[in-house]
């Protein structure tokens, strides 16, 4: 805490939205990540991740929002806007950012295995496309990152669970 310059007061308001949009989606059985794209200060859409709901495995939240803003807009261009969401982005979601031409993108927490805004690889900012977003790490990030490793962990234990099938095993 404290090394990093402080976030502005609306960039944890609006994270603090996308936290709430996560939750929607745990509570839904889903990998909880919420994402919001504001125009100043401004809601323009929100989504939650919802692939396994819908059978799409392009459902994730930045997508879902995507998809919302360039209605809401009526352009598939989203120059001027800004995306805050609760986990890194993945390769999908990265090359759809790009794709979208979003200014910039507000990150709560890093996925070391898949994030594709500097973790795995960087594709929001590869010089070899035609556009680069804004990149911004850490508002309300220990709040995002507890609910995906409890996520996970919970997962991990109802897996366990009905190996006790075969109770035999070590
Ligand atoms: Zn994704």
């Amino acid at each position: 805490m404290g090394i990093i310059t402080p976030p502005l007061k609306d960039h944890v308001f609006w994270m603090q939205h996308a936290l709430t949009l996560a939750k929607r989606a745990d509570q839904e059985g889903e990998v909880p990540v919420g994402a919001v794209i504001v125009e100043g200060d401004k809601l323009i859409a929100e989504g939650w991740n919802k692939t396994i709901q819908l059978n799409d495995p392009s459902a994730h939240a930045e997508i879902v929002a995507l998809r919302q803003a360039g209605q809401i807009k009526q352009n598939y261009r989203l120059n001027n806007l800004t995306m805050l969401v609760t986990l890194e982005p993945c390769a999908m979601c990265a090359g759809a950012l790009v794709h979208s031409r979003l200014k910039r993108i507000i990150i709560a927490t890093k996925d070391p295995r898949t994030g594709c805004a500097g973790s795995l690889m960087n594709l929001l900012q590869n010089e070899n496309l035609n556009h680069q977003l804004e990149i911004e790490f850490g508002v309300l990030q220990q709040e995002s990152s507890q609910l995906i490793s409890q996520f996970f962990k919970q997962k991990r234990m109802s897996i366990k669970k009905p190996q006790n099938y075969c109770s035999n095993e070590a």
